[in-house]
């Protein structure tokens, strides 16, 4: 067990392992990125991936949009990419405006080339077991478990949050590596009751800070803490008391600097992947 386990160094070794993975194969990758509108966070979150891409040879192409465009245009955009053989990822900035159907249009996308892994056919082949692109926030729990070298056959499980984002996939990701999952959310009862059960704990509730307390986890526990929660003095927190709780488990989580450092690595990985489904695809097809 890695309890000393930084998520920025390994972001970087992560990102650096995929770069030579790229010179090494010749590979390709392509990512189109669409934007709607121009809200700060979007053009930082969008100018982060961008970097990071062309820090490993991903090449990014930016398909921006007015704030008023209407769905179908955006629909037609996505046919395009779609059909381009050029493009192997296509990922949506969100959040995008209300008045677009925002479900519609991440199911228009190719699975092949959802690197968000949130259409609802990426979602079904995952639950079927036969996942083909998953999600990047599950994806990014599930490399730091590797990394901590946690084994996690057999290990209670408990998961905070039931989202599509979240916590479905991370249910179905976490049942394929035989983990036991006890799945938790608002209407749940006696919360506590499941978190002290857990070897591993997983929170994303991201409603109020301080909600796992240091009495209701489980000594030598590993604990995840997914959620951003910004105050009102603009600091970030997670769901978890963290200076409490790390006296008494084996590993937890920072916010900063934990899970949302390899949400980026996550995008880049599923971007080679899709390059690599594609060839595949286009071989079998021949
Ligand atoms: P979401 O769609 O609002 O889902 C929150 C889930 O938590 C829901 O299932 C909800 O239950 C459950 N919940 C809320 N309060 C609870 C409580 N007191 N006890 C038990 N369960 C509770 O949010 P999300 O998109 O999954 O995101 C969750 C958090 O993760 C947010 O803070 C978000 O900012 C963060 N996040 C971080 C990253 C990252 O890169 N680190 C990426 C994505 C999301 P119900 O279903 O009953 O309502």
């Amino acid at each position: 067990m890695n309890s000393k386990l930084d998520c920025r160094q390994l972001k970087k070794d992560a990102l650096l392992k995929l770069k030579e993975k790229i010179e090494k194969e010749a590979l390709q990758p392509v990512l189109a990125i669409i934007q709607v509108g121009s809200v700060d966070a979007s053009n930082i979150y969008i100018r982060n991936k961008r970097k990071a891409a062309d820090e490993i040879g991903i090449t990014t192409t930016l398909c921006s949009f007015e704030e008023d465009v209407d769905q179908e245009t955006l629909l037609r955009k996505i046919e395009e990419l779609n059909e381009n053989p050029n493009i192997n990822g296509i990922f949506i900035q969100l959040p995008i405006p209300s008045h677009l159907d925002e479900v519609e249009l991440i199911n228009h996308i190719d699975p092949k080339k959802d690197v968000d892994g949130l259409t609802t056919m990426n979602l079904g082949n995952l639950v079927s077991g036969e996942p083909l692109l998953t999600p990047c926030t599950p994806n990014a729990v599930m490399d730091i478990l590797e990394a901590l070298d946690c084994d996690i056959t057999g290990k209670n499980v408990t998961i905070i949050g039931r989202s599509r984002l979240v916590g479905k996939p991370l249910f179905h990701l976490l049942l394929q590596k035989d983990a036991t999952i006890t799945m938790c959310h608002s209407k749940t009862e006696n919360l506590k009751e499941h978190t002290l059960n857990a070897d591993i704990l997983i929170t994303a509730a991201g409603t109020k800070k301080n909600l796992i307390t240091a009495d209701m986890v489980k000594e030598d526990a590993i604990i995840i803490d997914v959620s951003i929660i910004r105050d009102e003095q603009n600091q970030l927190h997670g769901d978890v008391d963290y200076d409490t709780v790390k006296e008494k488990v084996n590993y937890v989580t920072p916010v900063p600097g934990g899970v949302g450092q390899l949400t980026v690595l996550e995008l880049m990985k599923n971007t080679v992947k899709a390059n690599e489904i594609q060839k595949t695809y286009t071989l079998k097809k021949k």
